[in-house]
């Protein structure tokens, strides 16, 4: 009776943090775009997104009028991290190969500190004659601080997501007006990849990739954007085929990444009215293959769901047009930050013994892929596309898998599971791994030895206590009984016992 009415505690207050959870992000706003377009003469342009700007380069001086150089954008960060203190934090990943430091800032409330929250970044200027990007992330970590606490989706990001921008991951190709970095390698082709093993080799790789790469193992990001220019989409895996050929060929999360992509471009101005990418959105294969891209890396790698986004078709455009390509782009960068707590399946991971949190995993039938939740907290963030049914299932080595089925609107769910360890108690003539999986005979008998050696060690202390105190109990009662049937014959007394 105890363990069930625990059990019911438990339960109760799973579920009043759940519902609380729901509200909570049921009252945050739409994710669609509160801001409407009037002119939308700008829709088709053409797209030059492969070539090297060489022909730009060679009136780079008009190029560069108006863009940050590379010192004032480390200058811009730095004031950034001055003004915004209280919300951010500056740090760098490591450096270019002509040692120009990879700066990033961290958005948060609680920037640096550990919490149960998602993780997003932003990466600006992956190819180095795609300047948007970095310019761009300047303005939206300079909007998020000045509009925290006045604006209801700057908050929410500011409270609920740690937001890490990194503006320029190829500063030397930026100088160097190129694509490539300063050994004019392609960084958006020099990431290990799943049927291109030429870049496996680690020593061969450039400094700005392993940086990233490193980064990732140090940081467990939910999703992710890198920008790009040359075109008006958003792109998401597989980047590659195994044979090559062109085709769509999504990866298991296809409809969460579609979803993902539909968010961007269906808030952006007019990138969802494409004329050449339905809905403003492509599965990379089916565009154009590519191999050693980060984007498929991050999603195999570092379970992050990242988006390549090409976010204006001049790859550089005069920088009277930033402001223009900052308002086209802002409700979509914000609203892809915030979808990673508006929608998807979000919570913890518990051990029924002692409540500790538990770093285990969460899969989704149908879908081959798992998501680890942190071992600090034991919270995991799987995201998803909207769906009339999901099982979900979490599991951990030592412990009793467990699976709900959930209904996922376009909202998100917070869904909390306490696994019970795994028991091996010890019969007569042999061992017993797991006394669920048994078909003895005395189930109830196992199931009582599983209550007591099992999940529930401190409901078996209490027991003792218990039986402990009935004996004590019992002892007196007879004491008093005794007492009693020798004073009997003498003057009455009123006995509690
Ligand atoms: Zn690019």
């Amino acid at each position: 009776m105890i363990l069930m009415k625990m059990n019911l505690l438990l339960s109760l207050l799973l579920l009043a943090s759940t519902l609380y959870s729901s509200l909570a992000k049921g009252a945050f706003q739409s994710l669609l775009p509160s801001e409407d377009f009037s002119d939308r003469s700008n829709v088709s342009r053409a797209r030059r997104l492969l070539e090297d700007s060489e022909s730009q380069a060679r009136t780079s001086v008009d190029l560069t009028r108006g863009y940050m150089s590379n010192s004032d954008l480390e200058r811009n960060i730095k004031e950034f991290g001055e003004r915004c203190s209280n919300i951010s934090r500056i740090y760098s990943i490591g450096k270019s190969v002509n040692g120009v430091p990879l700066w990033v800032i961290e958005i948060s409330d609680k920037p640096g500190e550990q919490e149960t929250e998602p993780a997003f970044k932003y990466i600006g200027n992956v190819h180095g004659d795609e300047p948007v990007g970095r310019e761009l992330l300047i303005i939206l970590a300079n909007w998020l601080c000045d509009n925290y606490l006045k604006d209801p989706l700057a908050t929410l990001i500011v409270e609920n997501v740690h937001l890490h921008l990194l503006p320029s991951m190829n500063p030397d190709g930026y100088t160097l007006r190129k694509r490539g970095n300063a050994n004019n390698i392609d960084l958006n082709r020099d990431f290990p990849d799943q049927f291109y093993f030429a870049n496996d080799d680690e020593e061969s790789r450039q400094p700005e990739t392993r940086a990233i790469m490193n980064w990732l193992r140090d940081i467990r990001f939910t999703a992710s954007a890198t920008l790009h220019g040359g075109a008006l989409v958003a792109n998401y895996p597989w980047d590659g085929t195994h044979d090559k050929r062109t085709f769509y060929y999504g990866c298991p999360d296809d409809e969460a990444f579609r979803f993902m992509a539909s968010i961007y471009s269906h808030s952006h101005y007019n990138m969802s009215l494409s004329k050449e990418f339905i809905d403003g959105i492509t599965n990379g294969a089916a565009w154009y293959p590519l191999y050693g891209g980060m984007q498929d890396w991050n999603y195999i790698h570092a379970g992050c769901f990242e988006l390549t986004l090409e976010i204006s078709d001049n790859k550089w455009p005069k920088a009277s047009e930033l402001p223009m390509l900052w308002k086209y782009n802002k409700m979509s960068m914000l609203n892809l930050v915030a979808s990673l707590v508006k929608t998807g399946v979000h919570g913890r991971i518990y051990s029924s013994g002692d409540g500790r949190a538990l770093p285990g995993f969460i899969t989704v039938s149908g879908i081959n892929y798992t998501v680890k939740a942190r071992k600090t907290f034991g919270d995991y963030h799987r995201l998803l596309g909207p769906r009339d049914r999901y099982e979900v299932v979490a599991t951990m080595p030592g412990y009793k898998s467990k699976n709900t089925s959930i209904w996922l609107d376009e909202g998100a769910m917070t869904l909390d599971f306490v696994l019970d360890p795994e028991v091996s108690v010890k019969l007569k003539g042999g061992i017993l791994e797991n006394v669920h999986d048994c078909n003895c005979d005395s189930k109830s008998k196992l199931e009582f030895v599983q209550f007591l050696w099992g999940s529930h060690l401190e409901v078996f202390f209490v027991f003792i206590v218990i039986l402990g105190f009935l004996c004590l109990l019992f002892q007196r009662r007879k004491k008093v009984k005794i007492s009693t049937s020798k004073q009997s014959t003498g003057a009455k007394r009123t006995v509690v016992v």
